[in-house]
């Protein structure tokens, strides 16, 4: 008669066994499609000692007998497994098994085992350690069998039996004087020793590390009857001093006489290898289930063998999301989690069957497209991928919205093998987000100069200080109502010995990622406070000087005594130096940088708002600041002279003066530009008009004969 088990049966079954609940509830639904059930008739064998099967078997119904030499050692139920030992580790079966009663069984073959526990490495960890799980099992049939036996004193030859059916070690030794009484076969083996060796040993001589006050301190809470069971983690030591590591687990039989210790051993090796080639075993993502890097890399390599062989085309498309670590970081771990696993969800979903996905990094993605034929589908790909950014994540019961940068790589035109195509998409990716994210961009070789260019720029940035390659431009301000040179801004130059003048623009962005800044911007401080106080000292008639500060210098917790330190050496004014900040000082770390900006104030020094129009935008908190101009973006100066945008920066003249800033107007080129800021009200003007950035002896002409 055939058992009739259900499927959701054997689904609550495998729910109820320690390491399947590990695996995820499609998996196991997999795995109770997948496997064979079948039924035994009582007395039927399922397997027997020495055997080498690859199978493993759940008992879904009836009992199994585990005997050694027709003596039964165990007994396995429903929801218990046997076979799986040597499932892992491809050992000979130590036992026979057999139907105690007519016993139904689901079959798990190594295959369906692997393709499920493969994307779960602590299943697989948990499966092995349950060596030791089955250890206690042994531990507790030896009891009894030994209980048993000695009824019927029998004890000699059929403990060895008991001793023997099992993969673990095992030894018992009197609990007086530590000499070893028996070794299973298993622990004479693994030790190295031969049986007539082991007679008058002790288990601290197999016991690397252990002494006998140490092992007495170990065993002590089995003495005193406070535990059953004392767990030793440590490593055993063979007859040719090589070690191995091991769980061992003690027991203290009072009764017996002489009282007696037992200790099984399980050679834990091949877990502690695991756990150290664990990463390479993972090839899954946890938080994901998408494959992983590791994984994906294999795989593009194989894809590219293929594509090679079929002559077709294999394109990369690396993702990052947008801002992700903002999200992360305001919003919360768990929601940033559940966000990725959204975003996981959505792009599985859209994939097709040429298109492998795999979750490359913390917030990166990758997807390699095979079977390409033209490179228009791959842009057709990049686009409907980024339009399932177009609606938000539903995360934790909020919307979402997240952006995608796509860089995109393509076989055979932008690289030859695996490496070369992830460095071209990235690079791509990154051109893709200088551009302003949310978008995707193809490889081109151009972008690969760029970025050595780039690369080779920074490192001769590290040098430009010591070698004294930078100077300082000035740009004069104007004052409207004197028309007076009230000033100038200071202005950094980069002499480049191969490159000529390199841009501020250029440089000072990767100064800032670089904090090459810092020691720049205290050069600049310097040179600009000495040059002041040159020209005052000549009788040259100037207000001050304006410098631009940079927010990495606000991070710094130096910066005011810095400021304070060149002042005073340098023997200037606090009121001859003006401080130009914009307006992502004040947003981003409001809290440190109004407390240095007051005490900047408090000197006497002058603050101005730089590129006011280009940011945030907003008056109503820059009267939380103690500033004193704010300076127009040139953007705002640019069509002045048309009504419309007239009217914006009279606009923003008006609300400065009511917050009582003085406002200085960038990029004035043309004198209708400066008619217009004059009739509008604005106070002071700078710009290619008056004159460009130039050099302090320059600049010292033009105060001279004005
Ligand atoms: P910024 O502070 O807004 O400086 C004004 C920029 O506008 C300067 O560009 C200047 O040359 C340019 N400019 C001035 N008048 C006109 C005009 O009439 N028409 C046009 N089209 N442009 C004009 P520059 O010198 O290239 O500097 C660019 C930016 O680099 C500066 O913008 C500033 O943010 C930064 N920078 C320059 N020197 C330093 C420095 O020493 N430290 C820091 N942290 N940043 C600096
Ligand atoms: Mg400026
Ligand atoms: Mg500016």
């Amino acid at each position: 008669m055939k058992a009739s088990i259900t499927h959701d049966n054997k689904l609550d079954l495998l729910r109820s066994i320690e390491i399947f609940q590990l695996l995820p509830e499609k998996k196991l639904e997999d795995l109770v499609d997948e496997c064979r059930e079948i039924t035994m008739n009582f007395g039927e064998v399922l397997f027997k000692e020495g055997d080498v099967g690859e199978t493993m078997y759940v008992v879904l119904s009836g009992e199994l007998n585990v005997e050694n030499e027709n003596s039964v050692i165990a007994m396995r139920g429903r929801g218990e497994y046997v076979g799986e030992m040597t499932l892992i580790e491809n050992q000979p079966r130590t036992a026979t098994v057999k139907a105690a009663i007519e016993t139904c069984l689901l079959e798990i073959h190594k295959d369906q085992f692997l393709t499920h526990f493969a994307s779960n490495p602590q299943a697989l960890m948990s499966l092995l350690k349950t060596g030791s799980h089955r250890s206690r099992e042994n531990l507790k049939a030896l009891d009894q069998g030994m209980k048993i036996l000695k009824a019927q004193k029998k004890v000699n030859s059929d403990l060895h039996h008991l001793l023997d059916d099992t993969t673990n070690e095992i030894y018992i030794f009197d609990a007086e004087f530590y000499h070893f009484f028996n070794l299973n076969s298993r622990a004479i083996k693994n030790l190295g020793y031969e049986s007539n060796e082991t007679v008058k040993m002790m288990p601290f001589d197999v016991m690397s590390g252990m002494t006998q006050e140490k092992f007495e301190e170990l065993v002590r809470p089995l003495r005193s009857n406070t535990v059953e069971e004392v767990v030793f983690n440590g490593f055993h030591r063979r007859k040719d001093g090589s070690t191995y590591p091991v769980e061992i687990r003690f027991k203290y039989q009072e009764t017996e006489t002489p009282p007696v210790f037992i200790g099984m051993a399980q050679d834990i090796s091949k877990i502690k290898e695991l756990e150290h080639i664990n990463d390479s075993l993972i090839f899954f993502d946890d938080l994901t289930g998408l494959p992983n890097k590791h994984l994906i890399l294999k795989e593009l390599n194989s894809e590219l063998l293929r594509a090679k062989m079929e002559n077709k085309s294999v394109a990369v498309l690396l993702m990052d999301l947008d801002d992700f670590k903002i999200i992360n970081d305001s919003m919360g771990h768990t929601v940033g989690d559940n966000l990725l696993k959204g975003v996981a969800e959505r792009i599985k979903d859209w994939s097709s069957s040429n298109c492998r996905l795999a979750k490359y990094g913390g917030d990166e993605f990758i997807i390699i497209i095979s079977k390409i034929k033209h490179e228009v589908q791959v842009e057709h790909k990049a686009t409907s991928l980024l339009k399932l950014f177009n609606e938000p994540f539903q995360v934790n019961g909020q919307p979402v919205h997240i952006g995608l940068s796509i860089g995109i790589s393509s076989y055979p035109s932008d690289g030859r093998d695996g490496s070369a195509l992830l460095k071209n998409a990235d690079t791509a990716m990154n051109v893709a987000k200088s551009n302003g994210k949310n978008q995707y961009c193809h490889f081109n070789s151009s972008m690969e100069t760029h970025a050595k260019n780039r690369l080779t720029l920074e490192g001769d940035l590290r040098k430009a200080l010591v070698q004294n390659e930078f100077a300082l431009y000035y740009q004069p301000k104007l004052e409207l109502d004197s028309e007076t040179i009230i000033g100038f801004e200071a202005l950094i130059r980069w002499n480049h010995p191969t490159r000529g003048l390199v841009s501020p623009l250029d440089f000072i962005p990767m100064a800032e990622k670089t904090k090459l800044i810092i020691p720049m911007g205290e050069w600049v401080l310097r040179t600009a406070c000495e040059q002041i106080k040159t020209w005052l000292d000549t009788g040259l008639s100037i207000q001050n000087i304006a410098v631009n500060i940079s927010p990495c210098q606000f991070g710094q917790s130096d910066l005011v005594s810095m400021i304070q330190n060149i002042i005073q050496e340098t023997g200037i004014h606090p009121e001859n130096l003006e401080l130009e900040i914009t307006e992502s000082v004040l947003m981003e770390d409001a809290k440190s940088a109004t407390i240095q900006l007051k005490q900047l104030s408090a000197i006497g020094i002058k603050l101005s708002i730089d590129d006011f129009g280009t940011g945030y935008s907003s008056l109503s908190y820059l009267n939380n600041f103690p500033l004193n101009n704010l300076k127009i973006d040139r953007a705002f100066v640019k069509d002045i002279t048309c009504e419309e945008d007239a009217s914006l920066t009279k606009a923003i003249v008006g609300m400065a003066k009511a917050l009582n800033l003085k406002t200085i107007a960038e990029g004035v080129e043309t004198k209708e530009q400066k008619e217009v800021l004059r009739s509008i009200g604005a106070d002071i003007i700078q710009g290619y008009l008056l004159s460009k950035p130039i050099p302090a002896e320059e600049a010292t002409k033009l105060l001279s004969c004005p």
